[in-house]
């Protein structure tokens, strides 16, 4: 499929349509407002490049660079760019994006309507890697023509030297990375920012917004200071109001060009969004982020009274959170400069000024960089940088976010920072506070911290473990003080991989999906030895699976999430299962012993003698060798737990998730019913209840791994029922643990005043 409608897709297109396309296709089926529009897909890139036989020119000329000559590295991206303006589209594709752009402009009523073309990497925006600001965004583009025009700028832009330079730090394959290309109607906007539904730097639940005159682009650049509000999402009360002076306005002139205007007097210190408009959009905030079951980073804009989310994606850096260093500010001079604290932490160094790009040279590892504003061009000084200070810009500008990801102290939205500042004169900056001081500091400098893990500790006798889905989130959910992790899921280990494991298996390359698993399950295992770490079984559901190389076989199944996946799947194609489990039996013989196995959607105890009868046969004795387990997420797993137990297990987790759309008959995936799912319904809490009694009864440990684990309320009733573990997100880690240890001493006390009767 070479052009797709937003309407056709989902987020799990990440590998058709990049994170953008694919979550503008959610958003569109969960029925948020959202401009119309459509994706050109990676695949039709692909077949673009193939089609014009660039694609070895290109590869060649990428191996031969030294990503740190920044010189050679410009020249690189300027020949490979000019190859893809100057090669020729296939006519097939020209006539494709020709009708999807005349559908639109039908659909809007407007000949040659005004669209917004952003570039989308397939690579880009995954959960756990933020390529803010770095391909192209053109606005304000129409007619056919002038669209094929800019879809092959954005194609051109996956080359820029700034991109290069990131896929090469961040380990991406350029020949892996595609590009797909959202067309979409443009929203006029009279007023617009961004909203994380959680407060970022603290994973607090407060919607965090920003936001200022016209188009988005002033905010999502750093152009401007933007005015701050924070909303206690709770009872929607609007907690903080900052109103900046906004100098600059992206608007539209006659002809419907974006500019950059002066904001006019009487607007500039103005306030830009009222109590009602805030408690708007905190309430679409909460339905995003109930619907992605995450908190969220998000772009909106009002036109008129009309509000639209334009863009909306996982936050990457939850979590970064910095505990202050002891003493200090003792030894600190005065401040010189103020602005927003963008990234936590203190840094100490030489102020190095860069007001043009070809100064980037004159930062050396360890200087402060203060700028007017970072563009992703300077990402490679960044990192040479120990701090860095702007004059503009709001803590989501991309200042913010790129400090954030690589843990480097910020400050922005300074003002003054490039004249009052010296340079070469040294400085400490409080990414937390905001604040830039004279004087090198001597407190020596902390390693950063992550709070939960930093504060004094919570003893609980109640486990508090973490969920990981993601290898390289390991450390951070390990920083916590987990203590252990309580569902290690397998599936997106395999998504990322790009190759669906029956394919390892076809092409005769076990071994190969062996290593990819045991490879990746080791980060997790070190990260966390030698707590214990419990490795699930693939759970993989066909419409899930579908966009692998070799998924195109995955059946079409009415309803996926009641198909062929968890451990029945898995017992149809046992070689697969057989796989992991070497792979777990390779990191045991290499000393981590602490990683146990689970099966996940058990509908039968036959299912755990015949997975246990596989684990054998491959040399690796469940129980003796390993801990064995399973969840319980099928109401019939709950109800027939003592056959389960007679058969023998270690432990069971409660994949509450899944039991509560089997036994509500509420399919978690659709946005229709979703109002009618709830954990806390009674039948559902019913089976919660029995599943940990009866496990108690038996000795066998008994945890949750589903959502209702990261919510405290529910927790608090799980410690009641005398559940032996919580296996949380990582950034609920330090609240459940908390409403644990107050659960625990709520039934210490209940008992103690009892006898006192
Ligand atoms: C669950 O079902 O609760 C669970 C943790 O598994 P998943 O969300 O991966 O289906
Ligand atoms: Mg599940």
């Amino acid at each position: 499929m070479y052009v797709v409608k937003f309407e056709d897709l989902n987020k799990s297109d990440i590998g058709i349509a990049g994170g953008k396309g694919a979550n503008l296709g959610e958003l569109t089926q969960a029925g948020i407002p959202v401009p119309p529009g459509f994706v050109v897909t990676a695949q039709a890139y692909e077949y673009f490049m193939d089609e014009a036989g660039i694609n070895d020119k290109v590869m060649s000329i990428l191996d031969a660079i030294d990503i740190n000559d920044t010189k050679a590295l410009q020249a690189a991206a300027e020949e490979i760019k000019k190859m893809i303006v100057e090669a020729p589209i296939p006519e097939s594709l020209v006539l494709f994006i020709r009708e999807f752009y005349n559908e639109l402009c039908q659909r809007v009523g407007e000949d040659d309507t005004d669209v917004a073309i952003r570039s989308s990497a397939t690579a880009e925006d995954l959960p756990e890697a933020s390529f803010a600001g770095q391909q192209d965004t053109f606005l304000h583009v129409s007619g056919d023509d002038e669209v094929i025009e800019y879809i092959r700028k954005c194609w051109a832009s996956l080359f820029e030297a700034r991109a290069i330079f990131y896929r090469e730090e961040n380990n991406f394959e350029h020949s892996k990375v595609y590009i797909a290309v959202v067309v979409q109607k443009m929203a006029n906007a009279d007023k617009a920012g961004v909203m994380f539904t959680v407060n970022p730097s603290t994973g607090e639940e407060i919607a965090l917004i920003e936001g200022s005159w016209g188009l988005g682009e002033a905010v999502v650049s750093g152009d401007v200071t933007p005015d701050n509000y924070q909303v206690d999402k709770k009872n929607n009360e609007i907690v903080n109001v900052t109103i900046s002076d906004k100098k600059v306005m992206y608007t539209n002139d006659e002809n419907g060009t974006s500019v950059k205007v002066d904001v006019p007097e009487d607007k500039r210190n103005a306030r830009v969004l009222s109590d009602e408009e805030l408690i708007e959009l905190t309430e679409m905030g909460k339905r995003v982020q109930a619907h992605y079951g995450e908190p969220m980073d998000t772009e909106w804009a009002f036109e008129k009274d009309m509000l639209f989310l334009l863009q909306a994606r996982p936050i990457t850096t939850l979590g970064d959170v910095v505990e202050e260093s002891e003493g200090e500010a003792s030894d600190l001079g005065d401040v010189l400069v103020r602005g927003l604290g963008a990234s936590p932490g203190m840094a100490s160094g030489k102020v190095k000024i860069v007001l043009d790009i070809d100064e980037l040279d004159k930062i050396e590892d360890g200087d402060i960089m203060v700028t007017t504003m970072t563009t992703p061009d300077m990402v490679p000084a960044m990192r040479r940088a120990s701090g860095i200070v702007t004059d503009e810009g709001g803590v989501t500008c991309h200042a913010s976010i790129i400090s954030r990801e690589l843990g480097i102290p910020c400050v922005v939205g300074t003002g003054d920072a490039t004249t009052t500042l010296k340079e070469n004169s040294g400085v400490t900056l409080d990414g937390k506070k905001g604040l830039v001081f004279e004087g090198i500091s001597e407190t020596k400098e902390e390693a950063p911290v992550a709070v939960a893990g930093a504060a004094a500790p919570i003893i609980t006798v109640t486990e508090v473990k973490a969920n990981v889905s993601m290898p390289e989130a390991a450390e951070k959910a390990a920083a916590t003080g987990a203590d252990g992790v309580g569902l290690l899921r397998t599936e997106h280990l395999m998504l990322t991989s790009g190759v669906h494991p029956y394919k390892f298996i076809m092409d005769g390359r076990e071994d190969e999906l062996i290593d990819t698993i045991a490879d990746n399950v080791q980060i997790v295992a070190d990260a966390f030895y030698p707590k214990p770490v419990w490795y699930r079984t693939l759970d993989a559901p066909t419409d899930e699976f579908i966009t692998l190389e070799g998924g195109e076989n995955e059946p079409r199944e009415h309803n996926p999430m009641l198909g062929w996946r968890g451990i029945r799947r898995e017992l149809d194609q046992p070689e697969i299962l057989k796989c992991e489990f070497k792979a777990i039996k390779k990191l045991h013989e290499k000393g981590y012993t602490n990683i146990g196995i689970m099966i996940p959607l058990s509908q039968s105890p036959e299912e755990l003698k015949q997975a246990k009868a596989l684990c054998s046969e491959i040399g690796f004795e469940p129980h003796k060798d390993v801990d064995f387990g399973m969840m319980v997420e099928i109401p019939a797993a709950a109800i027939m737990i003592d056959e389960y137990i007679k058969v023998g297990i270690d432990f069971v987790s409660l994949g509450t998730n899944d039991l509560t759309q089997y036994t509500l008959a509420v399919d978690r995936n659709n946005e229709f019913v979703a109002k009618h799912y709830t954990e806390e319904h009674p039948a559902v809490m019913k089976l919660i209840e029995r599943t940990i009694r009866k496990c108690a009864e038996a000795g066998v440990k008994c945890s949750i791994c589903g959502q209702a684990g990261s919510v405290p309320h529910i927790v608090e009733k799980l410690v009641a029922f005398g559940i032996s573990s919580v296996s949380s997100n990582t950034d609920a880690i330090a609240d459940v643990r908390k409403t644990v240890a107050r659960a625990e001493q709520k039934i210490i006390l209940d008992a103690a005043r009892k006898r006192l009767e």
